[in-house]
């Protein structure tokens, strides 16, 4: 199957089964907003735990906040986003569309890749980024006509000028007009890490290098809204700042490059489906910054970034509150001296809980088919979602509705819940309710059947081998509770 369908056929296997629906779809949605629906929220909170464990309980070093979404209009005045946090967009003139100038150059050069002209790809995005290292819009409208990039709706060449969209949103806080003010929806966690810096390393006694924790949603007005959850104007980020000495910057990025990279490989991606990819234009507050990139169904694509953020935002701060952020370091030095006051430096790691639930998702969808026995041919849509992180642990079915085996499945049931997430179902024949089981991604299922009566037996079914094996009723809990540890 070509991969735009595989992609398709993902998104439509995840509005089937409960995992995301597009927002308020019964208004026919609302562009790049999605909602989780039963199974959906339920992976994205247990990646969202494997995170927080990770990054909270497993470091010493890492508390959590949970900052407010709404902060004060000077907070991104310091941050540079009022200024800054634009993206230069392009108009066709005769379909209206608009277009962020990278993406559209960068569909341009993977369809000539696709088209066997490698040379000329990687000319243009190189041209494309010397271009957007300097802010040349007059240079990257050149780009696009001599290059004869059309509208995808158009196919025309017919554009306006590169301009300067923010990508901010914005809204009022205050009840009479008069007094109203202007507030943004935050388009980044990270600033609520940064105003609280003092507070937690103040009320935590936190010695440097210490990091701040948090997961939340961030706001960002995308022009060119695509690829499902990909791109998302409603999304939820979870970013670490890690403040430190000035001049071990270096060291911590390369430090938490390979932590992250291999946080990712733990939650079950296959390593050669990661790369790193170094940013050559810098943003405002960046010594060094790359991409942990993942290949998505459409290509390689960012999944989480890592910057070096020096001591710009806490500088700001402290410039704009007229507050001191500074730390005293008691650390002694090559000199025999303390190292003394400064503005701590910052790393932050910084994903996209969104776009992980999207890695997960598409490698966890599978179809399978083979021949059974008598020669036909069978099938089914199995997601081999990680056991610790998939929403429903063990699905529990008595294989008739009657003969008391409701009743032991109950009491299993009671049983289990208090440690996992159980499913109960005694509805359809039990192949089907194994395959819905399967397309939900659910790695284990119990039948009890007459046997169970008799002996306290019960069949244990395995998602991923479709494998059956009759063990004690007692021991599920124990077996489950280790398979998803
Ligand atoms: P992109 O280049 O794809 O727009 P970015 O470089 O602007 O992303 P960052 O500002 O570094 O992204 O944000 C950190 C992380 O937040 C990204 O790696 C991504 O996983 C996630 N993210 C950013 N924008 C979106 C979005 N619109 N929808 C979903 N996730 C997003």
């Amino acid at each position: 199957m070509a991969e735009t369908n595989i992609f398709s056929t993902l998104i439509a296997h995840c509005k089937e089964y409960g995992f995301v629906f597009q927002s308020s779809e019964i208004y026919d949605g609302l562009s790049a907003v999605y909602d989780y629906g039963q199974y959906g929220s339920q992976l994205k909170k247990n990646i969202r735990d494997e995170w927080w464990k990770s990054m909270t309980q497993l470091n010493e070093n890492i508390v959590g906040i949970d900052a407010a979404i709404f902060m004060h209009p000077t907070t991104w005045k310091a941050s540079g986003h009022i200024d800054n946090f634009c993206d230069p967009m392009i108009d066709n003139k005769d379909s209206n569309k608009r277009y962020r100038v990278d993406h559209l150059i960068e569909t341009f050069a993977e369809e000539q890749e696709a088209l066997g002209n490698k040379d000329l790809a990687a000319e243009v995005i190189q041209s494309m980024e010397k271009l957007l290292m300097v802010n040349d819009y007059p240079g990257l409208k050149k780009l696009i006509e001599d290059n004869k990039i059309k509208c995808a709706i158009s196919k025309t060449c017919n554009w306006t000028d590169v301009r300067e969209f923010n990508l901010m949103f914005s809204t009022q806080i205050g009840s009479v007009a008069e007094e109203s003010e202007t507030i943004y929806l935050r388009p980044e966690t990270a600033q609520g890490i940064f105003v609280n810096y003092l507070n937690v390393q103040k009320t935590g006694r936190m010695k440097i290098p210490f990091g701040i924790a948090q997961t939340g949603k961030a706001f960002r007005n995308e022009i060119v809204a695509r690829q499902f959850i990909f791109r998302m104007r409603e999304f939820e980020q979870m970013e670490m700042q890690f403040f430190i000495r000035p001049g071990t910057q270096m060291q911590w990025f390369e430090y938490w490059k390979e932590e992250r990279r291999k946080w990712h490989v733990s939650l079950g991606i296959p390593n050669d489906k990661l790369r790193y990819h170094n940013h050559v234009k810098l943003a405002h507050y960046a010594d060094a910054a790359l991409d942990i990139e993942f290949e998505f169904p459409f290509g390689w694509k960012e999944l989480e970034g890592i910057h070096s953020r020096t001591d710009f935002d806490l500088k700001q701060h402290q410039l704009y509150s007229k507050k001191k952020i500074q730390y005293f370091d008691n650390d002694i030095n090559e000199d025999g001296r303390p190292y003394g006051n400064y503005i701590p430096y910052v790393v932050e790691t910084s994903v996209g809980l969104d776009r992980l639930v999207l890695t997960i998702l598409s490698l966890a969808y599978e179809e399978e088919k083979w021949n059974k026995e008598d020669g036909t041919e069978d099938s089914r849509v199995v997601m081999r979602l990680p056991p610790k992180i998939a929403p429903i642990k063990l699905a529990i079915l008595p294989l008739i509705k009657k003969d008391g085996l409701p009743e032991i499945a109950k009491d299993l049931m009671n049983e289990c819940k208090q440690s996992f997430h159980c499913f109960y179902e005694e509805k359809d024949a039990i192949g089907k309710r194994y395959r819905r089981m399967d397309a939900i991604g659910t790695p284990f299922c119990v039948t009890i059947d007459h046997q169970t009566k008799e002996d306290n037996t019960v069949t244990i079914r395995y998602r991923d081998s479709m494998a059956q094996e009759r063990m004690p009723i007692e021991e599920v809990r124990k077996i489950v509770e280790e398979k998803i540890n």
